[in-house]
């Protein structure tokens, strides 16, 4: 441990960490944290940002709400507030999340972007590298979400465009774009919610829908849609389930296919389960579809300096661009030596299974299913790292950061 392996400059100290190096401080990061904490084995988050939650905190819209009802988006060990509406917006969200970090006193060492990560077999130990010192430690925990990065597509001609053009990630408020012609790209949760928020603002949003989608209403009968079908799914098979969602959501939500939005041929739990692609939860954009607020449009085929030509042929002007086109994992670009992950970043194995990996290697948040998942996940490898720690007694002779010290490179 004493000698230093690395070839490049930096960084110039180790740090030896005495239980597992989590990466990411979102809500998966926290989760495993605490679940950790409560075996008695203490963490170190490292987090790229200057805060928790950097997604919700940093890269969302004002108007954002849980997608998903609070029950399905607790995280293991401390519940929502009481007076928690069904729907957490995103400010309440991340006063839970803070609450949640102060309870089992969470302290992630901010602005720590990890650059590589790699299993050092010589030694057994995790070698996990930032900007300014190399952190080492025999577990290692990914949770840098499934949404680390921006997705930004190639459009023809984007580069010609003369006003703005801007992710969901930076998008904030529809009072940004009041009286502006929209052209939003995209049409999953991001671009229909976006497009019912820039509508709402006075804004003439024009939404691209250029693959085939589920849309299902956010409720059914007064329950959610998707406790429904966690209830569903334990009585019946998934297609009859799906079967019996489409045949309700076209009873209430109408065929969507008539306002331009078609459905995959696949069902929306099938499709979720197997590809990640997440059905439509409508909050009100497809009203405003419905009344000719929210423009439905084909496939672009390319942006001009003025606007967009269309595959239809149709050509419009506008005035700037939002482009709701979802984001990915990160992992693949600093992740080193394993092959436990997609090229993608996922992992290859899926769930339930995905959480761990080999040579104390623990993912955190991969499953695609939202905040379920990473309870689910966090209780797990908090066990299983819990069992290790307990069978072995050198793990505990240590404080949690035992040393840091300069490193001589060679
Ligand atoms: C608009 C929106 C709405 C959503 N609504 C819901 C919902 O209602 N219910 C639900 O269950 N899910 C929802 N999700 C999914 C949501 O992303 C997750 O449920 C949740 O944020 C995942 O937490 P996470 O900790 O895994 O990832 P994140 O929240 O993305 O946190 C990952 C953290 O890792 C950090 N990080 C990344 N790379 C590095 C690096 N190299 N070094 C150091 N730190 C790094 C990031 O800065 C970030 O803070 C929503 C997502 C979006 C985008």
């Amino acid at each position: 441990m004493d000698s230093c392996t690395d070839k490049e400059e930096k960084p110039a100290k180790f740090v030896w960490v005495n239980g597992p190096i989590i990466v990411g401080a979102g809500p998966s990061g926290l989760a495993a944290s605490a679940c950790l904490s409560e075996h008695g084995v203490p963490s170190v988050i490292l987090e790229r940002s200057n805060c928790i939650a950097s997604l919700w905190q940093q890269k969302t819209y004002d108007r954002l709400k849980l997608h998903l009802p609070k029950q399905f988006c607790v995280l293991p060990l401390l519940g929502f507030p009481e007076h928690f509406p069904k729907y957490p917006t995103k400010d309440q969200f991340i006063s839970y999340l803070e609450s949640y970090a102060a309870h089992f006193s969470i302290q992630p060492r901010f602005n720590q972007s990890v650059q590589s990560a790699e299993f050092d077999s010589s030694c057994g130990f995790w070698k996990v590298r930032t900007q300014d010192l190399e952190y080492i430690s025999r577990w290692f925990i990914v949770a840098t979400g499934e949404n680390a990065e921006p997705v930004i597509p190639e459009i023809a001609g984007i580069g010609r465009f003369h006003g703005p053009i801007v992710h969901t990630s930076a998008y904030k408020s529809g009072s940004d774009f009041a009286g502006q012609r929209v052209l939003v790209v995209g049409c999953g949760n991001s671009g229909m919610e976006v497009s019912l928020d820039l509508s709402r603002h006075g804004a003439v949003p024009h939404m691209v829908v250029r693959n085939t989608v589920h849309v299902l209403p956010r409720e059914m009968f007064g329950f959610s849609t998707f406790g429904i079908v966690m209830e569903l799914l334990k009585w019946f098979p998934l297609r009859l389930v799906d079967k019996l969602l489409l045949l309700v959501a076209n009873l209430t939500i109408g065929n969507t296919g008539q306002l331009g939005i078609h459905r995959p041929k696949t069902g929306p739990i099938e499709l979720k389960n197997f590809t990640g692609k997440t059905p439509v939860l409508d909050v009100g954009a497809l009203s405003q579809i419905k009344s000719g607020k929210i423009k439905v449009m084909e496939g672009v085929k390319e942006i001009t300096r003025n606007g967009a030509k269309f595959m239809n042929g149709q050509e419009k002007q506008f005035d700037s661009i939002v482009l709701a086109t979802g984001y990915k994992s990160n992992v693949p670009t600093w992740l080193k030596g394993s092959d436990f992950f997609t090229k993608d970043g996922m992992p290859k194995t899926p769930f339930p299974n995905g959480w761990k990996g080999q040579n104390g290697l623990y993912t955190v948040g991969f499953t695609r299913r939202g905040l379920l998942g990473t309870a689910s996940d966090a209780i797990k490898l908090a066990k299983d790292i819990a069992d290790q720690w307990r069978t072995d007694q050198d793990c505990r002779t240590y404080s949690n950061i035992v040393l840091v010290k300069n490193c001589t490179k060679k």
